[in-house]
């Protein structure tokens, strides 16, 4: 048995599909949705953990890569070092929840933890390494 701490990203298209409904059954997985942002018509992001054999596991990775839903290794935090933040406000639109947001007034950018779904992207766009994060192992 083995558990993966994972971000699915859906297409808008996918956003009806019984997908957790599908790993639960086909593959026999347990799963635990620890964020999810689901908008109408917009891509969603799911953060979860799945859990079951280890055959199982790759070949729910295969069905899910089919359908067009990729899959990436949790990160376990996301950090706004501060102190190497000059607020270029370059990842403002990057980030899917607005977790990083501008106030217009002092042009100062910010985070707000429990907005963040932990997707990473914000990472590779920061030019100054003012966000960063740590990967989980898996288990
Ligand atoms: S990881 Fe970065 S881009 Fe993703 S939600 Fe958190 S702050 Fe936004
Ligand atoms: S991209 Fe980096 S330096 Fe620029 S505002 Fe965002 S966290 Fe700060």
């Amino acid at each position: 048995m083995k558990n993966r701490k994972v971000v699915m990203t859906f297409p808008p298209h996918l956003i009806d599909e019984p997908v957790t409904y599908r790993l639960i059954k086909d593959y026999d997985l347990r799963i635990n949705i620890l964020k999810a942002r689901v908008v109408p018509r917009e891509e969603g992001r799911l953060v979860i953990e799945l859990g079951g054999k280890v055959e199982a596991l790759k070949k729910a990775e295969t069905y899910l890569a089919d359908l067009g839903i990729t899959m990436e290794p949790l990160v376990r935090e996301i950090a706004f070092l501060e102190d190497k933040c000059v607020h270029c406000t370059a990842c403002i639109p990057i980030c899917p929840t607005k977790a990083l947001s501008l106030d217009r007034k002092r042009m100062l950018v910010s985070f707000q933890n429990e907005k963040c779904i932990i997707c990473g992207l914000c990472v590779p766009v920061c030019p100054y390494r003012a966000m960063d994060m740590l990967h989980t192992d898996d288990k």
